[in-house]
């Protein structure tokens, strides 16, 4: 049985308050499944404290991005150590928002994943194509290289920290998801590839999906053999909806 999980990116949305509101909303949540889902809520850096003081151990708290670099001089950046400070045990890598908006290339995405792993974070790997890309039938190639790219010189320990988001960028805040069968092709072919690197762990990575999961069509992409959960970005704004999500699982 691999690991189910349900994450919620708040991306750069909410304010103190909501952010203490959404962690005592999420803890509620995490604590009443029944199901052995891992819930984890990923807010902004400045309200990470807030949201670890006000989380139930039940939940755990990821970063949006971070540093390739342990410290120095990089503006603006946070390193690795600093989230584990506070208690961030995951980070996102390699969003495409950060891909396509903030400069994160493939190497970017690649030193960042093994700063994560030499820091004991677990990175959740972001991998997605375009809708040009998936229009002229290149969603598995790209797919399969910013994956291998990314997990590139990572050691068997290193690989077994990684969860994998495959997010279809035409679907990332569109409400156009893909069908659970589009889903289930993509992250089959991504178990496949992470295979080729090693089978064993390959068997046990969360594969999770993201874009315009919400709750009427959670149930049935979490009900395809291959997809570990979802990485949720607007309804996991909204508690009801997100316990909903939690649940399909
Ligand atoms: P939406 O659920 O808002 O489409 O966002 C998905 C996402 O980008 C999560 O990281």
């Amino acid at each position: 049985m691999r690991r189910k999980i349900v994450a919620g990116n708040w991306k750069m949305n909410g304010n103190r308050q909501v952010a203490q509101d959404l962690a005592v909303g999420v803890s509620n949540i995490a604590d009443s499944l029944e199901s052995s889902v891992e819930v984890i809520v990923s807010p902004p850096y400045i309200f990470m404290a807030d949201v670890i003081s006000h989380i139930a151990s039940s939940v755990n708290v990821s970063s949006q991005d971070v540093s390739s670099n342990d410290n120095g001089a990089f503006t603006g950046e946070i390193s690795a150590d600093m989230l584990a400070e506070f208690g961030c045990t995951y980070s996102i890598v390699g969003h495409s928002e950060r891909r396509a908006m903030f400069g994160d290339t493939d190497d970017v995405v690649a030193a960042k994943v093994a700063k994560c792993i030499e820091k004991n974070i677990h990175p959740i790997v972001c991998v997605g194509e375009t809708l040009e890309e998936r229009e002229s039938g290149k969603t598995l190639e790209v797919v399969g290289d910013q994956l291998r790219r990314a997990l590139q010189n990572l050691d068997e320990a290193g690989l077994e920290k990684v969860i994998v988001a495959y997010e279809p960028v035409w679907a990332i805040g569109t409400g156009k998801t893909a069908t659970p069968e589009q889903a289930q092709e993509v992250h089959e072919f991504i178990r496949g590839e992470i295979a080729v690197i090693n089978e064993v762990v390959s068997l046990k990575t969360p594969i999770i999906y993201g874009g315009s999961v919400n709750a009427e069509n959670a149930k049935s992409l979490f009900a395809m053999a291959d997809i570990d959960g979802g990485l949720i970005g607007g309804a996991s704004l909204k508690l009801e909806e997100f316990e909903v999500i939690c649940k399909a699982i």
